[in-house]
């Protein structure tokens, strides 16, 4: 299919889409008393000695924030009607498309304005309403700086902060690992000492603390249990992740639930916290926690959380006979198991994904990893929006990880970090360009393009540095292995682990940063390169596609290109784009200077996104 075909089938969310979209009802099952958990202790959670700084995170948002500018508004749009209060649905099945476009049409025909007979006089434009100010909860399983594995720890805290800057009140809550970044935590304190989370008919006593992370208000849950969930000195890779995580969910709620939080939106991240919507709808809404909706982002199809029977029973959720329906949380491969990202996807009130390429590749494209058919069961609460990133930590003005800033006016200065680079790793200071790859070694990245870049890139006089591990040990031996024979080379260092002060300086020293990846969501590495002035080499794949644009083929305009492209997985394919990149770079480097400033002229920064999520929580929350 041509590039040109597919892009018209993408689907990205702006609130022009939003508003074609039906209203929403006030949405999933309704639980009867049985799916309701037994023994829930009915008083409110009171604060353990809350500090200051708690009293005043509780507080609905005081601050009058700046006016949010909806992006269009269709003035003649006929009112949202008021939803369908939720002991009145006849049915305690997910809300269908067909049930939520029934009535649809007809709400149309009564309330459309009767057609103009005499010529419209243009007047200028009504101005456009603001997007009331809301209270967002975060539930995640990462936040950068503090537990970070990929971009989703990187997408929370960034969206958070931008959500917050236009007036919103943001709150997070996270797991408390014993082995975050603790460094990156002020004011610490235990907020709640007295959670009892149920769980397998028991129930688990947790504290909550709270504390900043550069600004952001987070909520810790820490249990004590003999399971040890959070303490295990990883964040992911043990065999009880499902119910590791599923706790975290059922925690989480509980929190909200006691601590009388009433969020406008819950904002949830991939598998880990798919189990929140069905909570919320199967559960919570029934114990009093009627106003929060629910938005659902999946950065990641590859990992979904396939599970048996025995986590329902865990939650409290129980009822396998109700949950085990197709239409529900059945898996659509194995009868036998549950998908919690699909119950994620049926239960929320919108699903996004972190590109508009990705959200047709995981509908259409077959790469939804089996959820492409319930993908399009709920197409008309399913969209796209890219990453942002976030442009203060990312900034090679004030970057505090590197020796030397500069801007696209200073660009020069670029070239101290790339010296200082090469001292890092003894690399010889010669006229050769730096091409470097960051990332978790894991298949999806294209690892044999990676490798095979190495030895491409040293016999064609380039250098090449590489920044990447995985929580497999095959894996990591192998590169280690690269790096023992390589180690010889005055043109090569492979770095195995994770350092995010290291990942900086490649990212301000390198030339040239490979993306050669089979499977790519969104990527922040093309991103963070484009901010630092890097040249972006990249598969045609996901967020890769929807933000770099070939110097030599792209159909945008010149001023628009920053990086290179090539569509197929393979050698062949990684080499054309390596060649031209390298060649550019040795012949033509006003050209090659040219793409890098149109790299760093580019904006992907949160602001599009922030008001993209805007719309889409406005969109569904409780008016
Ligand atoms: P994914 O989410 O699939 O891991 P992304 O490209 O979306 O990939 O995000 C990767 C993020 O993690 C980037 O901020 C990148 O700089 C960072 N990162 C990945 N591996 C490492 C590493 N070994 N050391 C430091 N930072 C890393």
């Amino acid at each position: 299919m041509s590039k040109k075909k597919r892009s018209q089938t993408f689907t990205t969310v702006t609130l022009d889409s939003l508003s074609k979209l039906p209203p929403l009802s006030n949405d999933p099952p309704v639980a009867t008393a049985e799916s309701v958990a037994a023994p829930v202790p009915e008083t409110p959670l009171a604060p353990a000695a809350p500090p200051a700084a708690v009293a005043e995170v509780q507080a609905a948002p005081a601050i009058e924030p700046p006016p949010v500018v909806v992006e269009k508004e269709n003035s003649n749009a006929p009112p949202a009607p008021e939803p369908e209060p939720v002991a009145k649905r006849p049915s305690p099945e997910p809300v269908s498309e067909e049930e939520i476009l029934r009535d649809a049409p007809a709400l149309a025909l009564l309330e459309m304005p009767e057609p103009e007979t005499t010529p419209v006089v243009e007047t200028a434009p009504p101005p456009k309403p603001a997007i009331p100010p809301m209270f967002v909860m975060m539930i995640a399983s990462e936040m950068a700086p503090v537990a970070k594995v990929g971009g989703l720890g990187d997408v929370v805290y960034g969206l958070a902060r931008e959500l917050e800057i236009r007036g919103n009140a943001v709150e997070i809550i996270l797991p408390k690992y014993n082995n975050m970044r603790y460094d990156h935590v002020w004011g610490l304190t235990k907020a709640y000492d007295d959670l009892w989370v149920p769980w397998f008919g028991g129930a688990i006593h947790t504290s909550v603390w709270f504390g900043f992370v550069h600004g952001r208000k987070c909520f810790f849950i820490d249990p004590h249990s003999a399971d040890n969930f959070f303490n295990r000195g990883v964040y992911y890779g043990h065999n009880d992740d499902v119910l590791r995580f599923a706790f975290f969910c059922r925690a989480a709620m509980e929190f909200i639930h006691k601590s009388g939080k009433q969020p406008d939106v819950i904002h949830c991240h991939d598998w880990q916290t798919a189990l929140v919507p069905v909570l919320l709808y199967e559960m919570y809404q029934h114990l009093g926690l009627r106003h929060p909706r629910v938005c659902f982002t999946i950065h990641n199809f590859r990992h979904q959380g396939v599970t048996g029977e025995q986590i329902l029973h865990a939650t409290g959720l129980h009822r396998p006979e109700h949950f085990f329906s197709y239409d529900r949380m059945r898996d659509n491969n194995n009868p036998r198991a549950l998908n919690l990202m699909k119950a994620g996807i049926v239960y929320s009130n919108f699903v996004t994904t972190v590109s508009p390429r990705h959200a047709w590749e995981a509908k259409d494209g077959g790469q939804g990893d089996g959820l492409g058919h319930t993908l399009h069961t709920h197409h008309y609460k399913f969209g796209g929006v890219l990453n942002g990133l976030d442009y203060d930590y990312f900034n090679p003005e004030t970057d505090k990880y590197i020796p030397a800033h500069y801007s696209a006016a200073t660009l020069e200065k670029k070239y101290e970090n790339k010296k200082a680079l090469r001292n890092r790793f003894w690399l010889a200071d010669n006229e050769k360009p730096i091409v470097a790859f960051i990332g978790r070694l894991d298949q999806q990245k294209g690892l044999e393009l990676v490798r095979h870049a190495i030895f491409y890139a040293l016999n064609n006089r380039a250098q090449f540095v590489l920044l990447g591990n995985s929580p497999e040990r095959g894996i990591n031996d192998h590169f280690l292995g690269l790096k023992r024979q390589l180690n010889d080379s005055p043109d090569c260092h492979l770095e195995i682990g994770y350092h995010e002060e290291l990942a900086h300086l490649i990212y301000a020293g390198a030339d040239l940063m490979i993306v050669p990846s089979r499977y790519e969501p969104c990527g922040l590495t093309q991103l963070i390169s484009l901010r630092y002035g890097t040249v972006p080499v990249v598969r045609s794949v996901g967020g890769l596609a929807d933000t770099v644009y070939d110097k030599d083929y792209s159909p945008r305009p010149l001023h628009e290109r920053n990086g290179y492209v090539f569509d197929h997985a393979n050698n062949a394919g990684l080499e054309s784009a390596l060649t031209r990149a390298i060649g550019c770079y040795y012949h033509f480097p006003d050209h090659f200077r040219q793409l890098i400033l149109n790299g760093m002229k580019c904006d992907y920064s949160w602001n599009n996104p922030g008001q993209h999520y805007l719309n889409i929580f406005d969109y569904i929350r409780d008016k």
